[in-house]
């Protein structure tokens, strides 16, 4: 199945054309219908099926470049991780002007941080740890954002991380799409898509 089949924006059918994705890969296919109707989801789906393209989009479709406030935010599990999907969606934005991702990870200095946030930020990708002390300062503000990401969901569960992604997903705009991606899918996974998603879509590829 082709890109194309979905309403996205010309910019971004553009921009896939030219990174050489041709195809969409199944969790694409079988996911990006569903978070294009503004519906909540869980994914189960690994590294390297292409899920980060399959949220990027979504959160990117939707993304007002000309509004200067956070509207999509990704939660990671590590530096690593939150690195990779920042690269990931940097790719994906090339052809859409002005779009500022920022990554907000634990282990380097808070004032870059809170500089990139004050010159302003669509998109923020973080850790959790990092994330809360953003927010409990107030250089981190999430009444805005339209969709919430909970990227390799099991793993911070499994890092004690399950406090931490409930008080940011309740400092998000209760308005907002939230879209929980997870290698597997344990019961504390289900508990935790009942606490912080809406009549979520399931999928599994
Ligand atoms: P991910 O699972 O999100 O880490 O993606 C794995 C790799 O697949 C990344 O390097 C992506 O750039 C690449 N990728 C994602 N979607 C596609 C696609 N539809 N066609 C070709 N490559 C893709």
């Amino acid at each position: 199945l082709s890109f194309s089949s979905l309403p996205l924006q010309a910019a971004l059918l553009d921009n896939l054309a030219s990174l050489g994705y041709e195809q969409m890969t199944p969790i694409q296919a079988a996911a990006l219908p569903v978070i294009l109707q503004q519906r909540d989801l869980i994914a189960q789906a690994k590294t390297g099926s292409g899920k980060t393209a399959a949220f990027g989009l979504g959160l990117l479709n939707k993304l007002n470049p000309t509004y200067f406030a956070v509207q999509g935010l990704v939660i990671c599990p590590t530096r690593e991780l939150a690195d990779q999907v920042a690269n990931e969606l940097r790719r994906l934005a090339r052809r859409i002007e002005n779009v500022k991702i920022v990554t907000l990870t634990g282990g380097i200095p808070m004032r870059p941080q809170i500089a990139s946030l004050e010159f302003g930020a669509h998109i923020v990708v973080g850790t959790p740890g990092r994330l809360i002390d953003h927010i409990s300062r107030g250089t981190l503000r999430l009444n805005a954002i339209q969709t919430l990401v909970l990227d390799e969901a099991d793993r911070m569960v499994d890092m004690g991380f399950y406090d931490d992604i409930y008080d940011i997903a309740a400092a998000c705009s209760p308005r907002r799409q939230t879209l929980l991606f997870s290698a597997t899918y344990p019961d504390d996974i289900r508990a935790a898509s009942e606490q912080l998603l809406n009549q979520p879509e399931e999928i599994q590829v």
